[in-house]
């Protein structure tokens, strides 16, 4: 568990960070929205004190990160940022191995670690291992990155806006890995991006920044139905509300008896891309893999922001 308890950053005149209040869940992921120069990255530099705060503390399970080292607080939280900071003159099995060795792990173990990540990250060892980074394609740098920062098995990742420079195919491939690697290590993941779309889909908790200010902080859910202000209100964008609300949903949870021409949809399809779907085919429901039918009727209360608050 991350507890940010009232901290503040200045910079001279400058309030980069003003009295921000938040925790965040063992296991959970957290996502920081908001403009540029709204503090993000500041706020996040004060978890594994790149920064230091001016103001105000943040705990980690319970100890105070003021009391712990800087650099072994660094080695037991992963980092990654956008443009992925690879050391540009060592290989990719070097790169991943930076945190292990600095920790002194025994070499058959570094050895064991990189290969395994890099099978997790669907990069076969014996092709990458040697590669140099700018032997890599982007969104093979970006996978490095990753596993580099989760090579020493940490159990808080940061992430600064890692999926900024991949294209929409890859960064959606990118999302996907990465909710499935966290669920099945169970790392708490604090991820910046200024793609409110991407935090709705990655995370549990979303703290919207505003010139340095926590304006709110609460599930997609809350955030799309009951957005705190105007501000909160423009960034998730008025118009794409309802669709957003609809790609929180998936088909299983809706899926009624019933039969409906047309190949079935996949019961994990969200209800969004099941939208898109019924118009596209000019239907009113659609028979779903395993069985039963989604109704566009089901749909379509979903995306009501009256449905889908609440409950
Ligand atoms: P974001 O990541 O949301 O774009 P930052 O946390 O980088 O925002 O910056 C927040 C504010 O703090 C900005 O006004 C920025 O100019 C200022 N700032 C950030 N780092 C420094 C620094 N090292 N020195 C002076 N001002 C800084
Ligand atoms: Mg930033």
């Amino acid at each position: 568990m991350i507890e940010i308890d009232d901290i503040t950053k200045k910079y001279g005149e400058t309030i980069a960070v003003a009295s921000v209040t938040a925790r965040i869940g063992k296991g959970k992921i957290a996502a920081l929205v908001g403009t540029s120069g709204s503090g993000k990255t500041t706020l996040l530099r004060m978890i594994n004190r790149l920064v230091e705060p001016t103001r105000g503390r943040i705990l980690i399970d319970g100890k105070d990160t003021a009391e712990i080292e800087p650099h072994v607080l660094r080695r037991r939280i992963g980092y990654a940022i956008q443009g992925y900071g690879l050391f540009p003159h060592r290989s990719v099995a070097e790169n991943i191995a930076s945190v292990p060795r600095l920790l002194d792990w025994r070499r058959g173990e570094i050895d064991r670690r990189v290969d395994e990540l890099l099978h997790l990250f669907q990069l076969p060892p014996d092709r990458f291992r040697n590669r140099m980074p700018h032997e890599l394609s982007g969104g093979q740098q970006q996978r490095i990155g990753v596993a580099r920062a989760l090579a020493a098995k940490p159990g808080i990742l940061l992430m600064d806006e890692p999926f900024g420079s991949l294209d929409p195919v890859l960064r959606a491939k990118a999302q996907e890995d990465l909710l499935a690697l966290q669920k099945q290590l169970g790392t708490t993941l604090v991820i910046v991006t200024h793609d409110i779309q991407e935090a709705i889909t990655l995370a549990d908790h979303i703290a919207v920044m505003h010139r340095g200010k926590l304006i709110q902080y609460g599930s997609a859910r809350d955030i799309l139905s009951d957005p705190a202000d105007p501000f909160v209100a423009s960034l998730v964008g008025l118009s794409e509300r309802p669709f957003r609300l609809l790609s929180l949903d998936r088909i299983a949870d809706f899926t009624v008896p019933g039969e409906a021409d047309g190949a079935p949809v996949s019961a994990a399809m969200n209800l969004r891309d099941a939208l898109a779907e019924c118009l596209w085919r000019k239907t009113d429901a659609l028979a779903v893999k395993g069985g039963g039918v989604i109704t566009r009727a089901a749909i379509e209360a979903r995306a009501d922001s009256k449905y889908g608050g609440g409950a």
